[in-house]
């Protein structure tokens, strides 16, 4: 294996994770993702191109980065994202390769994508009931994705889990029903307390924080809790008899800033160092002005120092970012 110097921030964290949006656009219209407002769409020359993308995971992968996920906007609406996903996997160093997405396209891609070389998919699903799912995605989609969660499982993908954000008055009564779909098959359901972003309807009380979902749950199954890592996002726990797993991500009430090993790049190419943070460095820009790998190297382990410790309070932060979740891309 060649030597390389890890990307490291100046509180000694080191970054080997990065989570690449290689699409701003999706086929839902999640309400807790998106504005309510009219979605106006980037110009395609302002997206990163599909090469532009394997140059900057071959670029990352050179600084030790061996974890990579790809997300959108949705991922599989993005033409060409099965090349991408055959390129990326050719690159040494990249052990772990995932995905997160809306699970509209894994009743066709599942075996494909298993064939691929994919260690892992994230599926989002917030509700298992027809009508509050097409409330929620704005799209009549939940026989098609319970579909898609049942052919990645078949086909072999390592990791499967679900991502359910959770939201006060509008599906935290399912957290029982989630737990019970995770018992029945060999996946993990996170529940994902929810987050403000850019005209989302975010207010304090629609969170539901992790401790009143266990409180919840603690009646109805037998939890045995996982021992973790540092950089972990999620509290996982072992459903006892059980063939499946469960996860918080607990953003909201207790942040795991102090393990964070990540990095994200948005559909157009800005690096964001942190998710409640703006993005300060257009990898995009730097590559169309004909900069080489060393000056791109050179200007993410510039940005990397400005790092901050952890992400500012929560009222600040709404104010300092002006992307949406779509954007960025979770
Ligand atoms: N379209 C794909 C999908 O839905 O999985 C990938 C992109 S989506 C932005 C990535 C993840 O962000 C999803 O699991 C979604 O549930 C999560 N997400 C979006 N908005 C959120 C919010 N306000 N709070 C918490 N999680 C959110
Ligand atoms: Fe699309 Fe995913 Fe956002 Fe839903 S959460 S609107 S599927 S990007």
């Amino acid at each position: 294996m060649s030597e390389f110097e890890p990307l490291v921030d100046r509180f000694g964290r080191r970054h080997n994770y990065l989570r690449i949006s290689i699409t701003d656009r999706c086929n839902f219209r999640c309400q807790y993702c998106l504005p309510a407002t009219k979605i106006v769409w980037r110009p395609r020359e302002e997206l990163l191109s599909l090469e532009e993308i394997g140059r900057l995971v071959r670029v990352f992968s050179r600084c030790g980065v061996d974890k990579l996920r790809i997300t959108g906007g949705e991922p599989t609406v993005r033409k060409g994202w099965q090349t991408l996903l055959r390129d990326v996997s050719s690159v040494s160093g990249i052990t772990d390769r995932l995905m997160t997405t809306n699970g509209t396209g894994l009743a066709q891609h599942a075996s494909e994508l298993a064939e691929l070389g994919l260690t892992g998919v994230n599926i989002s699903l917030d509700s298992l009931r027809r009508d509050r799912f097409r409330e929620i995605t704005r799209q009549d989609s939940l026989d098609e994705v319970l579909t898609g969660i049942e052919a990645a499982l078949a086909a072999g993908i390592p990791r499967v889990k679900l991502n359910v954000v959770v939201m006060a008055g509008v599906n935290e009564d399912e957290i029982p029903d989630f737990v019970a779909f995770a018992n029945e098959r060999p996946l993990q359901v996170r529940f994902i307390e929810f987050m403000p972003f850019l005209g989302n309807g975010w207010k304090v009380d629609r969170v539901i924080g992790y401790r009143e979902m266990l409180e919840q749950i603690k009646p109805h199954f037998e939890l045995q809790p996982r021992d973790g890592h540092p950089s972990d996002v999620a509290k996982e726990f072992d459903l006892i008899g059980g063939a499946g797993s469960i996860g918080f991500i607990t953003s909201m009430t207790d942040s795991f800033c102090g393990g964070c090993n990540r990095l994200r790049i948005t559909a157009d190419g800005l690096l964001k160092t942190c998710l409640f943070l703006p993005g300060n460095l257009s990898l995009r820009d730097l590559m169309r002005a004909g900069a080489d790998d060393t000056e791109i190297e050179q200007a993410i382990r510039a940005a990397l120092l400005t790092k901050w410790e952890g992400h500012p309070p929560m009222e600040q932060w709404r104010q300092l970012d002006n992307l949406t979740m779509m954007e960025i891309g979770g």
